[in-house]
Parts: C-alpha cells; structure tokens; sequence
C-alpha cells in the first residue's frame, strides 16, 4: 500500500511539475468563480438587469476557450489592445526563445507564440463564429442599434453591405437598427431580419451627432466653423423631425467642457457606451457625470454597437420602450468587461483582460474550459508507446499509465 501511495504521489508532483500551464489555469478558472461578473449589467444602475438575459449558443460553449478569448480581444479599447499585445508577443517570444533545444527549435518556438496571438486578434476581426444573443422577457421592449456603419462609410468594411449589418444583429439579439453612416444618409430600410432605420453620423466641428429618423442632407460646412455653429445642427434636425444625438469619443476627447451647451441647444441625448476601440475606454466617473445631467433633463442615453463589419460580437444593447420618453425611455444593457476598458490602465491589460474574462464566465463555459484542460493535459501526460513516433493522434499513446516500457531494439 505504502508503494502505491509513493507511485500515486511522484505521478501528481510530476504532473504539476510538467504541465504548469494547465495546472494554473485550473487554477484560475476556479479563483475567478469567487469574484463572478454577470453576463450582463445595466450601464446607468450598475445591476443585473431583470428581464434581459445572455443566450448563448450550445456551439458557442462547447468552443468557450475559443469563443470567450475572441470575445475579450474584441472589447478592448485601442490602447490596451496595443498593450496587450506587445506584452504577450514579447512574453512569448522570449518564453520560446530561452526553453532548451537546438537553435532552430528555439527561433521555430521563438517565432509560434507571436504569431499565435496574431493571429487570434485576427480571428476576432474576421472569424465566421457563433455568437451569444440578448434574450428579454419584455415584449413590450425593442431590442435596437442606434449607431452602425455600412460600406457606405469611409472606414467601412469593405463590401458591407445593409443585409449583412441586419443579419449581425439579428443573431446577436436586436429588432431594430438605425443606419448611421459617416455623412451618407441611409435610404433603404428594410424589415427582414430585423428592421434597419433612416440615420446618419455627421461630422461637424470635432463632434459627431448621430441623427436619426426623417434625416434631410445638410451643408455641412454651416456647421462646421466654431462649437456654436456645431450646435445649431440640433435645431435643424429637430426641423427636419429628426433627433440628434452627441457620439462618443467626440463629445468626451474634444467638448467635454460644453456639454451643458449641447444640451441648451436641444441634443435629444448621449451615447454613454459605445464599442468602438477609441470610445470604449470612456471611464465610469464621466459616464456618471453624463448621467446625472442627462436624468436632470430629462434626455435619451444610448449603447451603440458602432458596428463597421469588423469584430462579430456588440458590447452593448439597447431595450426601448416606445411608451416611455427622455431619460426612461432607454435601458443600457452592457457586457461587464467593455464597461471595465475605462477602468483599467492601459498597461495592466495583458493581465486584466484574460481576468476580466474568466470572472464573467458562466458555469456552463467554465464546464467547458475545465474539460478541454482535462482534455489535453490527459492527452500529453499519458506517455507514449515505447518505439512510435510523437504524433497527433491519440492512437500513439498508451492508456495504460504505468505500463513498464521496453527498452528498445
Ligand atoms: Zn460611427
């Protein structure tokens, strides 16, 4: 007994001691289930919103490693994405590099790492995948977009066209999205899959004013000689029955001195969450700051997906409740990790954001990472059968862990 209990402690100290990397990510998979994050949070209360659920695809958990890390690679703001970035490339590199073996292994492991995180950033941006979809209980609520791009818009994804940014929002949840190209008014609304509404963004002196509705075309060089002249666009869009809306990050980088203008001059409301990589860092204690000033007149606040056909998945939904106006009439629904960009130094994200993650995880794609560590750590620690080759497939490996080994020849 004695013996056996010697063999079944060597195997585990071997165990943690080969496979550190899986080890500690059990680890931290259930570290970060004491300090869970909801799926989704109201973005003016803080609160798990009642009625509003996150559905996720059985797809969607069954690939969860995959699908949570191009998930948080999407909503990073562009300043923790570069920080991110550099500090994984760098650490990998360095990682493969000083590991033992010939000079050609080291410069091949040198080289893998980096490209693999290359490579998932890319896969955020253009990977075909499932995507988690908000569900509400409401049905007197519009689940809807109020700021998405076609090609139509210089930064555009190319070849973008109407039917996929309503076929974006369909499988993440939404009814309804206005179409707010840069300084292109939106004239072809359509019903199937969801309904895509008349908007535009137009540029005006350094501010960008989401216009939605009967929008007419405008001249904009009006507009676009000094802050007072820029305020004067919500009073024509109000002529013309449209609302108008201050965006981000323009409101917060360049007239965040003049928000209490923007509000005599009649703006019907402020985004205060957009997934955009420069706006989505707007940190907590402006947005309350909006808040209060929106809520003291009575104004619409929005989440805008901001959506230009790169990335497949919003931060950010909006229930709108037609009955209700102003300040009510609107609930943010916001994924809990894009809220957090603004709260974050830039260049803590290499760290933050993986721990971001893992907090916000659900049991059902905690199951999922916990079995595909299992999985592989299974798979590479079985020894292989005396005499075959290292290759991928299962049928080289023994199952039997203490079978002797034969010495060869
Ligand atoms: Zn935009």
């Amino acid at each position: 007994m004695a013996v056996i209990a010697l063999i079944t402690k060597i195997v585990r100290v071997n165990l943690l001691r080969r496979h550190p990397i899986a080890f500690s990510l059990l680890a931290l998979l259930l570290w970060s289930a004491l300090e869970p994050l909801p799926g989704l949070v109201d973005a003016v209360t803080g609160t798990v919103p009642a009625g509003a659920d996150l559905v996720r695809p059985t797809a969607y958990t069954v690939l969860a490693p995959l699908s949570n890390v191009l998930d948080a690679l999407t909503f990073l703001s562009a300043q923790r994405a570069k920080a991110l970035l550099a500090v994984w490339v760098l650490a990998l590199a360095l990682w493969g590099g000083l590991r033992r073996g010939t000079l050609a292994q080291r410069l091949g492991r040198a080289l893998l790492g980096p490209l693999a995180i290359v490579l998932l950033g890319v896969g955020a941006v253009l990977l075909p995948r499932p995507v988690p979809s908000l569900v509400t209980a409401d049905s007197g609520v519009t689940v809807i977009d109020y700021h998405a791009h076609t090609a139509a818009s210089h930064d555009g994804r190319p070849g973008w066209r109407a039917e996929d940014l309503a076929a974006w929002h369909a499988a993440q949840g939404f009814q309804a999205s206005y179409v707010t190209d840069h300084n292109v008014i939106f004239n072809q609304p359509m019903d199937e899959p969801i309904r895509l509404l008349p908007g535009v963004e137009w540029s005006v002196y350094g501010q960008h004013v989401v216009a939605l509705g009967a929008v007419a075309p405008i001249d904009r060089g009006v507009y676009d000689r000094d802050p007072r002249a820029m305020l004067g666009l919500f009073a024509e869009l109000h002529r013309q029955g449209a609302l108008g809306l201050a965006s981000l990050p323009e409101y917060w980088e360049h007239h965040w001195g003049d928000l209490t203008d923007f509000v005599a001059a009649g703006v019907d409301g402020f985004e205060i969450v957009n997934c955009a990589p420069r706006a989505i860092g707007f940190p907590a204690a402006l947005r309350a700051q909006v808040l209060q000033l929106a809520a003291q007149h009575d104004l619409l606040v929005v989440g805008a997906s901001d959506n230009h056909g790169w990335g497949k998945v919003t931060c950010v939904w909006n229930l709108s409740s037609p009955s209700a106006h102003g300040y009510a009439a609107n609930h943010v629904i916001a994924r809990p990790i894009a809220l957090a960009q603004g709260d974050w130094d830039a260049w803590t994200a290499a760290y933050t954001q993986p721990w971001l993650m893992l907090r916000a995880l659900s049991w059902s794609e905690r199951s999922s990472w916990i079995t595909w560590i299992l999985v592989i750590l299974i798979y590479r620690a079985v020894p292989r059968r005396a005499g075959d080759s290292a290759g991928i497939g299962i049928l080289a490996r023994s199952l039997e862990l203490f079978k002797v080994r034969r010495p060869p020849g």
